[in-house]
């Protein structure tokens, strides 16, 4: 079914970052140079080699934030995204909320992810991003004192509610040229996602829009 016009609380859903920068003045809200994709959840093996398949297909490369726990389970598919040119970050150790934990707990989660990639081999990657998008203000400004930069989007798909059509909606209706896409490497929702990435290079095409590098996009 087709979705209706935005609405403006909608708008502020799946495009949060005009109320959002003022919040959050020292996140990355937006992209700097082309559409960027990102991806939350993973590794999984089930899922991320899935991805890597398609946006490799595509001559896309992207970010992939990362769980402590799930890099523990599956460090092979961390290697190979690597491997494939695509950036990493951290998403937390256990994908908890991390609104009003408290500092030491936030910088626990961090550290403790740092740990595990560097004991698989992969330098700690400075880019991070809080599970849930949820982390107080002020500590993202503490975090750039360790060298962490926190990395938010400018649009959300929705892939985890595994509806396409709500993806082409987000997509349709809020992708522009500097675009920080936020996408799921999580099996619950591949199919979703996989042709959620078919429709955004087709959109992006059309409207001539170009998908960029994580480097070159987060600088
Ligand atoms: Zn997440």
């Amino acid at each position: 079914m087709e979705r209706k016009e935005a609405l403006p609380l909608r708008k502020l859903y799946y495009d949060p970052s005009s109320i959002g920068r003022l919040v959050y003045p020292h996140a990355v809200w937006r992209s700097r140079r082309g559409i960027l994709l990102t991806f939350d959840d993973g590794p999984d093996p089930a899922s991320t080699p899935e991805i890597l398949s398609l946006l490799e297909r595509k001559g896309i490369s992207a970010v992939f934030f990362c769980t402590g726990a799930n890099l523990l389970k599956s460090p092979e598919v961390a290697r190979e995204t690597l491997n494939r040119g695509h950036t990493l970050g951290i998403h937390g150790y256990d994908h908890r909320n991390m609104l009003i934990m408290k500092k030491a707990d936030i910088l626990g989660q961090i550290s403790r992810t740092g740990e595990v990639f560097r004991d698989i081999g992969i330098e700690q990657p400075k880019y991070f991003r809080p599970p849930f998008g949820l982390i107080s203000p002020f500590m993202i400004g503490s975090l750039q004192k360790f060298g962490v930069q926190t990395v938010l989007w400018s649009m959300l798909t929705c892939d985890y509610l595994n509806d396409s059509n709500i993806v082409k909606f987000s997509i349709r209706n809020y992708l522009n040229l500097e675009s920080l896409v936020v996408f799921h490497d999580r099996p619950s929702n591949l199919e979703t996602t996989l042709s959620g990435i078919d429709y955004l290079t087709e959109t992006a095409a059309v409207k001539k829009i170009k998908i960029g590098i994580p480097a070159e996009c987060l600088n």
